[in-house]
């Protein structure tokens, strides 16, 4: 008989919640299930057809703010051609469970799922509300899920602390120990739509004011422009806490500047890997390019299409301003399509110290950072409301493993999902005191 976590992970993996169309209600009949089985209580929201959020709630004395454990239900496409197992098989294999979501984040709903059931099973009352939630749409901007919840059904979702995706346990960034990084916060997202109308014309007579190859000269003014280092607070002290094992890091521990701290990384190639740069930097990214249909016509518009990632501390309407300016060009139209600041949640607090000892708890010779998490979560919804949030993840992968995260042959250990579902418990009792 499998274990627990591994048993009810391999069944999850084989409820196919892609996303579009996503179909989370059938992820939400399974835990309703489990629920009716361990009689608690729960609520089903509905978006839409089909994009059901569940919630589940073990009532605490109220002494402190409730803890949510938050976790998305839908997954991102997996082309079956290209695994070695069917990605809905939730095949076990060789000590490893394969299947769409097993990183991303079907195996960490599980380990909330169990924390969550160890409290209801053994009786006890926790110091809060503990509530376990499992949402729509997050791989799509949660729209149908996480932000429409909080719109809609915000009395339901008040939290003093909500636990989600977006931490790391790695075990192989550090020459002899395990690093763990919890998101204490992830960058904003603006996403903006530039247009160029200009007059038509035939390709054998250029009239020199083509949409085309405007956009293109005022991209290229634009691309040019290299965005400073910047040194944010949470960035600075978690390459302070890097410093305990990088010794390159040391003339920063020394004196603590942050034009040291960025030296260090230049002088060796770090500040170069796009991972550590997009902790450091505003990115923009021009992802899309539409213009012209035939090869003889000038075209009379031209479409770009920048995603681009804001630092804690950069206001979105004065970044874009300064695309605008960098673009130099006053018939490019510039339209922010979806903006959003970059959030933080403090490192400084009883819950974040609790969270980091019981990481320690279950891996004592690890090193335990708070970070900045580039891309984005549906923490940041959360966040947005005042509610402190933080990306966990006491499991231990490779960065190897990172790749298969939305890639081919998504899979988990057995012996994560068993140990991860000890330390969750820890970390849930420790936070409700019980
Ligand atoms: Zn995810």
């Amino acid at each position: 008989m499998p274990h627990e976590a591994v048993e009810l992970l391999s069944r999850y993996l084989q409820i196919d919640t892609t996303n579009p169309p996503g179909n989370e209600q059938k992820g939400v009949e399974f835990f309703a299930a489990i629920f009716e089985k361990e009689g608690v209580d729960y609520k089903v929201y509905e978006a839409a057809p089909g994009r059901q959020s569940i919630r589940a709630v073990i009532p605490g004395t109220g002494e402190r703010p409730a803890l949510i454990l938050l976790n998305h239900i839908d997954v991102v496409t997996a082309n079956a051609a290209e695994w070695q197992e069917d990605p809905f098989s939730g095949k076990i294999k060789d000590g490893l469970i394969y299947g769409r979501g097993a990183l991303d984040m079907k195996g960490h709903g599980i380990l909330e799922l169990l924390a969550f059931l160890e409290v209801k099973r053994k009786g006890w009352v926790p110091c809060r509300d503990l509530v376990f939630l499992a949402v729509a749409d997050e791989e799509d901007g949660g729209k149908n899920g996480a932000a429409w919840l909080l719109e809609h059904h915000f009395q339901d979702f008040q939290a003093g602390l909500i636990l989600n995706e977006g931490g790391f346990g790695l075990d192989d960034m550090l020459p002899d120990r395990p690093l763990f990084l919890i998101a204490a916060g992830e960058k904003g997202v603006c996403r903006v739509r530039l247009t160029r109308t200009g007059p038509p014309g035939h390709g054998s007579t250029p009239h020199g004011n083509n949409a085309l190859e405007k956009l293109v000269q005022g991209l290229n003014r634009l691309l040019e422009k290299d965005n400073p280092f910047i040194v944010t607070a949470l960035i600075g002290d978690y390459f302070k806490q890097l410093g305990a094992v990088w010794e390159f890091l040391k003339p920063y521990l020394d004196d603590g500047k942050p034009e040291t701290l960025i030296r260090v990384l230049q002088d060796n190639g770090m500040a170069a890997i796009p991972q550590l740069a997009a902790m450091l930097k505003n990115t923009v990214s021009v992802n899309c390019l539409h213009a012209g249909d035939k090869v003889n016509v000038i075209p009379d518009e031209a479409v770009a299409e920048l995603d681009i990632r804001l630092l804690p501390g950069t206001d979105p309407d004065a970044f874009v301003a300064e695309i605008k300016a960098q673009l130099a060009d006053d018939e490019i139209q510039v339209e922010l399509m979806e903006k959003h600041a970059a959030t933080e949640s403090p490192v400084d607090t009883e819950d974040f110290a609790i969270l980091k000892e019981a990481h320690l708890k279950h891996f004592p010779d690890a090193l335990v950072v708070a970070t900045l998490l580039y891309g984005a979560s549906d923490s940041r919804f959360f966040r947005d409301r005042g509610m402190a949030c933080y990306g966990i993840c006491p499991m231990l992968i490779g960065t190897r493993d990172l790749d298969r995260v939305h890639g081919v042959d998504e899979r988990i250990s057995t012996e994560n999902m068993i140990q991860g579902t000890r330390a969750f418990i820890d970390i849930v009792r420790m936070l409700c005191r019980v």
